[in-house]
């Protein structure tokens, strides 16, 4: 059956919304695509519930003080619905997938992996695979959510000091409605922890010999970090109170995370946030104002993330940013080459759909793939999934799998270049925070990309070989300046720029 007339399951792909979350529109999708839309849930009482357990295909899900919950077919619900029965609209997602029970209770890590994941799972996921690949991975708590849940990060590193290597973020589960998306991100984790020799993970996946080589000099030239579950109190409330709630966080009105991150907050297009508190695109009430939004953010600025994806579910597309509507890209543009080699690398597994790169779906700001791409220049990505959240053994399994090699094709396209390393070094050779800029590039938004203090780094990867001529000027001091002309035809082409002392601009010293 289709999904028509049925609430919000999605980022908003099955809504055309004026910031509230009263307009829906029916959108056919093809049944499977979420795996609710196959049941409905009736609250019966005890007497009556023996009897359609035991004629009906249904399952007793929950026993409540008011009856017993059991999940029957979508037809019989509404057929049952029509003649009076009690019906559950937006039943938590525990009632859909009630294995979670045997997931949570069973000790065995292959069990976890087995389905989906609520927050505790998640947590339980990550820990053990800390401990079981501590020589490629370390763990941090990058912050706490509302309710004082952890937001956990898995860095993948092998080797000594991966904070000076180039950073790369895979994050799922901004909306915590969207398991499927945290299934993405901690499956690139899973992939190359693989190649790894095995330390007893229960999801390790054969990978063949030349490949393991290759995840294996990732996690030695990289830093790869993985936040699974960005909003892990919506994941809580989505599984065990309400699958549309689900999708925002644990403030008491729920924000939307992924419409509270400062670049173009409130822009004022119409539809594309709210400010409604009760709204499913509720921006918040403040641009950055939520906890979970700030750790992302912190995050970020101490990593100055090369390539960013964001995973979401399920429209099928790549969003190459800016995704906002109104926010112009600066020119030449950056990242379309990038965005559209993605798509080629990743399989829908949906017979009517596959993945295509676009800028935008619907109008939306507040967006954390563009603040990223903003304030520092990433090459970052929204990623949509091929599916809501379907069956987990199945279209789930699929849709995995389809997501694996265009989430590893981001390694692979930084590696394959053409992309310009710069170290920007002071007068006395030391790694200086400069800003740094593509003399051929118009800004349109006032970006003003800074190299890392740490490392004096800045990336630019270009959309096709070619050479362009970059400046640099010193932070604070900012006579001390340099620009240079590069050109990169592929791989990685690293740069130094030495500032020198000239306070002079007309004896900028091209090196
Ligand atoms: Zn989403």
């Amino acid at each position: 059956m289709s999904l028509s007339g049925s609430l919000l399951r999605s980022c908003g792909v099955l809504f055309f919304s004026f910031g509230c979350n009263t307009a829906a529109i029916a959108v056919q999708e093809p049944s499977g695509i979420d795996w609710a839309s196959r049941f409905g849930v009736l609250l019966v009482d005890a007497e009556e519930a023996p009897l359609l357990i035991k004629t009906l295909p249904a399952r007793r899900v929950a026993v409540r003080e008011d009856g017993i919950v059991i999940r029957v077919s979508a037809a019989e619900a509404k057929a049952r619905r029509k003649r009076g029965y009690r019906y559950l609209t937006d039943p938590p997602f525990k009632y859909i997938d009630p294995e979670i029970e045997d997931r949570l209770s069973s000790a065995d890590p292959a069990v976890w992996w087995a389905g989906y994941k609520d927050e505790e799972l998640v947590e339980r996921i990550i820990r053990n695979l800390a401990q079981n690949y501590p020589e490629h991975t370390t763990l941090f708590e990058i912050g706490r959510t509302h309710r004082n849940r952890p937001i956990l990060a898995l860095r993948l590193a092998s080797g000594l000091r991966p904070e000076l290597r180039p950073a790369f973020l895979f994050n799922g589960g901004h909306h915590g409605n969207e398991p499927l998306s945290i299934e993405y991100a901690l499956d690139v984790a899973r992939t190359l922890l693989s190649a790894t020799p095995a330390r007893g993970n229960a999801a390790a996946l054969s990978i063949p010999s030349a490949e393991a080589r290759t995840y294996l000099k990732y996690m030695a030239e990289f830093q790869i970090w993985i936040v699974p579950l960005v909003n892990p109190d919506g994941l809580h409330t989505f599984w065990n109170h309400s699958q549309l709630a689900g999708r925002r966080n644990g403030r008491a009105q729920g924000v939307d995370l992924n419409r509270n991150y400062p670049f173009y907050w409130n822009s004022g297009i119409r539809g594309a946030s709210s400010d409604a508190p009760g709204s499913v695109f509720y921006r918040g009430p403040a641009p950055g104002s939520e906890p979970e939004t700030r750790a992302m953010m912190r995050l970020a600025d101490e990593r100055r993330f090369v390539v960013s994806l964001s995973y979401h579910t399920f429209a099928t597309k790549v969003l190459v940013p800016y995704t906002t509507s109104g926010a112009m890209t600066s020119v030449p543009v950056t990242g379309w080459r990038f965005g559209s080699e993605l798509v080629s690398a990743g399989r829908s597994n949906r017979p009517d759909k596959e993945y295509k790169a676009v800028r935008n779906l619907y109008p939306v700001d507040g967006t954390d793939q563009d603040w990223l791409a903003h304030a520092f220049g990433t090459l970052a990505f929204i990623v949509e999934g091929s599916y809501q959240t379907p069956d987990f053994p199945t279209g789930g399994r699929a849709s995995i799998e389809g997501m694996r090699g265009l989430s590893l094709r981001s390694l692979s396209l930084y590696a394959e270049g053409p992309t310009i390393q710069v170290t920007v070094l002071d007068p006395s050779g030391l790694p200086a925070r400069a800003r740094v800029r593509r003399l051929d590039q118009a800004v349109m938004e006032g970006e003003a990309h800074e190299t890392q203090a740490r490392t004096g780094r800045f990336d630019f990867v270009l959309d096709g070989p070619g050479e362009t001529v970059i400046q640099a000027v010193h932070l604070g001091r900012e006579g001390f300046r340099a620009q240079t002309k590069v050109s990169c035809r592929s791989g990685i082409c690293p740069v130094t720029i030495r500032l020198t002392g000239a306070m002079d601009p007309d004896q900028w010293v091209a090196q």
